[in-house]
């Protein structure tokens, strides 16, 4: 390739470290050797790509890597534009001395979300309520696939946090507000990276993943602070040790045994009930970071900071930079002061203040990922697979994603599924519409409404599942409503990203007053059904009283026929929440375990209209008690066999309670559903004969 700055190319032909059959480690360490402190900081470095001031900067700084932030796309916004502009990055990258490539990042959170016409999944919070984690594996392996065919081999993603309190506004990034879930959910990590010892990396479907954010970004107290914002989102998580080990510290445990190969901190700060230390920002936290994620727990990977978020560390800029370095972050998040940054650092590391030894952990630790992921022999596109980017298989595997999470909440009268006979009135903000279903981080930031992608809303889907039916539709209900036979009516969310979400229809968990008022017209004309489209619970209230069934869609993504296909009973309601469903705000923070504990649906609540059992065999009663007996006789042993029986018993369970939620039965209900995550098969059981006797 031509390069920038030809006089500078060496002719590394013959060098080690450019000899793939050498192991990682030798290879690593020769090139380090070579390496001036200069080329090292630059490896620290991450840029956005739009804050370049020119592309040469990639060589003149000596740029390790470059991110797109949300929104931040090339014109087109196709996946071929997108391979092409990482292959001029990476151009320039080659006119560097040692010619190292670049490491290119992307939030790739639901699918290829960057990228208009790829496959958006449902967020986590759906992905959690599907409670499949074989069915995540494969979603995280479709997004990787996607993602490693434009050019880009590293995503931040997964979101491993554990949501405590939804008025945060990234709540719909957890899998759920157990941490027993969180981590059940994160075969995603597998699905992406392959093998957890890295041997998958160099593939053209893999990508390097990113547990985020560390630690406790899910736990943050909701407040408003003096200027009237509100500080749930990067605030501080006030926890006992006992507290941030259980929930909060396990989701990474299981990142790092599961190959996670980067981490990122979180924007919020830290505060150890008992300790003295006061609430520490997480981008400063070395006894977090340096202590337990890698000495502890062994991440072997590399820690990349969250966007600017060392500024927010106290201090001045010379300090922000020792300080995070010190304790642990290896590669930062610039993004747009990219030369003060590699200026200070170097400074930092001539005054003695940072040492080399910590420069070279931190250059080992990146190298290390860049020469797995292959990227020394193929620093371009391998575009092999750029024809998968929102195919019919990929669209497929998103379909049953959103199937699976669809959570039946209420269904009196057997409501749904609906029979195509039906003549169906559809109503509410979110029936027809691409973008409120994707919710944020969907081709921008932000996220918008409208068709900001290619994809089937939920109406689409409704009219292709069933051709000959009547089904109309009008947003506001203001058209006829007499002659139906159903009403269904999507209401929800606006999308957003991170802060406190919603703003446009304010911070609470209200519905709008349109989408209240749809609820309304249609379910005094006529029986209902009320879908909700969201990040997460929104308030029902007295309002349940006058809706036959109800829904939680969560954001589905680009595929509203996984919607249709629950309603119409092509595939069975089986998603459960994944977190509690709040009667009222004044409830929040509600979770699982908490000592008083009345919502308005417990965590892990949700109807089936599955007619037979996972094996195939009709759902009967004495399938509890023959679970309960094999069980036994299996001792503790874990197998599919107990697995699918224990999920058995627990569907029989769930329908028996029907809706007789009380606190006698949804408290040993959710006991179950945590013991059939973390693989206490008996507890599991010993739970479900108590709901079982209470309902
Ligand atoms: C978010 C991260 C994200 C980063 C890069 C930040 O604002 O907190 O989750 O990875 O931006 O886009």
């Amino acid at each position: 390739p031509p390069a920038e700055n030809p006089q500078v190319v060496i002719d590394a032909h013959g060098l080690p470290y450019l000899d793939p059959k050498l192991p990682v480690h030798r290879r690593v360490a020769d090139l380090l050797a070579r390496m001036s402190l200069a080329e090292k900081t630059g490896q620290m470095t991450q840029a956005e790509r739009n804050a370049l001031r020119s592309p040469g900067d990639i060589a003149a700084y000596d740029l390790g890597s470059l991110l797109s932030g949300g929104g931040s796309v090339p014109a087109p916004n196709t996946p071929e534009a997108w391979a092409k502009m990482v292959d001029a990055y990476q151009l320039r990258a080659q006119a560097t001395r040692f010619q190292i490539p670049l490491i290119y990042g992307v939030d790739a959170v639901h699918g290829h979300n960057n990228v208009v016409g790829s496959t958006i999944m449902p967020h986590n919070i759906g992905i959690g309520a599907g409670r499949d984690p074989e069915l995540a594996r494969r979603t995280g392996a479709v997004t990787a696939k996607e993602v490693r065919a434009t050019g880009v081999p590293w995503d931040f993603a997964p979101c491993v946090c554990v949501t405590r309190d939804e008025r945060w506004g990234r709540s719909y990034e957890a899998f759920g507000e157990d941490p027993a879930l969180v981590t059940a959910m994160e075969t995603v990590i597998q699905g992406m990276q392959g093998a957890p010892d890295g041997r998958d990396l160099d593939r053209n479907d893999k990508v390097l993943t990113s547990a985020k954010h560390f630690v406790g970004d899910g736990g943050t107290e909701f407040g408003s602070s003096t200027t009237g914002s509100y500080t749930i989102d990067q605030g501080i998580t006030r926890v006992t040790r006992e507290e941030l080990e259980a929930v909060h510290l396990a989701p990474f445990a299981e990142a790092v045994k599961r190959g996670a190969g980067t981490v990122m901190p979180s924007y919020s700060s830290l505060d150890v009930i008992g300790d003295d230390a006061g609430p520490v920002k997480m981008h400063a936290n070395a006894e977090m970071i340096n202590g337990v994620l890698k000495d502890r727990m062994g991440f072997e990977g590399f820690v990349i900071s969250d966007w600017q978020a060392i500024d927010q560390i106290p201090g001045d800029y010379p300090s922000d930079v020792r300080t995070s370095v010190n304790a642990g972050l290896d590669m930062i998040m610039v993004p747009t002061n990219y030369q003060e940054f590699t200026r200070t650092l170097r400074d930092e590391v001539t005054a003695g203040r940072i040492t080399e030894e910590r420069i070279d952990d931190a250059v080992s630790r990146i190298l290390t990922q860049k020469f797995r992921l292959g990227l020394f022999e193929q620093p371009y596109a391998d575009t092999t697979h750029i024809g998968a980017v929102g195919s019919a298989a990929h669209r497929a595997v998103a379909r049953e994603a959103v199937a699976k999470s669809q959570v039946l909440l209420k269904n009196d009268g057997a409501v749904l599924p609906l029979k195509k006979s039906q003549k169906v009135y559809v109503a509410g903000s979110n029936a027809d519409d691409i973008g409120n279903q994707a919710g944020g981080w969907t081709v921008s930031w932000q996220g918008a409404p409208g068709r900001t992608t290619t994809g089937t809303t939920i109406l689409e889907g409704m009219r292709k599942a069933a051709p000959g039916a009547v089904i109309d539709y009008s947003k506001d209900a203001s058209a006829a409503t007499d002659g139906y036979d159903v009403g269904v009516v999507v209401v929800g969310e606006t999308p957003y990203a991170e802060g406190i979400g919603d703003v446009g229809n304010g911070h609470d968990l209200e519905l709008s007053a349109a989408d209240k008022a749809a609820v309304d017209t249609v379910c005094a004309a006529m029986t209902c059904a009320v879908l909700v489209v969201s990040g997460r619970p929104q308030l029902i209230g007295d309002r349940l009283g006058a809706i036959d069934s109800l829904v939680a869609s969560w954001l589905p993504g680009t595929e509203g026929d996984g919607v249709a296909d629950v309603l119409y009973g092509t595939r069975p309601f089986t998603g459960r929440l994944p977190v509690t469903w709040p009667k009222s705000e004044a409830q929040l923070p509600i979770n699982v375990g908490d000592r008083s504990y009345d919502p308005q649906f417990p965590y892990g609540w949700g109807l089936t209209t599955l007619k037979r059992a996972p094996g195939g065999g009709e759902l009967t009663l004495k399938a509890i008690g023959l679970a309960a007996k094999i069980l036994q006789a299996a001792g503790r042993a874990r197998s599919a066999e107990a697995d699918e029986l224990a999920g058995t018993a627990r569907l029989l369970v769930q329908q028996r309670i029907g809706r007789n939620i009380t606190e006698a039965t949804a408290k040993p209900f959710a006991d179950a559903d945590h013991r059939l995550l973390s693989g206490d098969l008996t507890g599991a059981i010993a739970a479900l004969t108590t709901a079982y006797r209470a309902a």
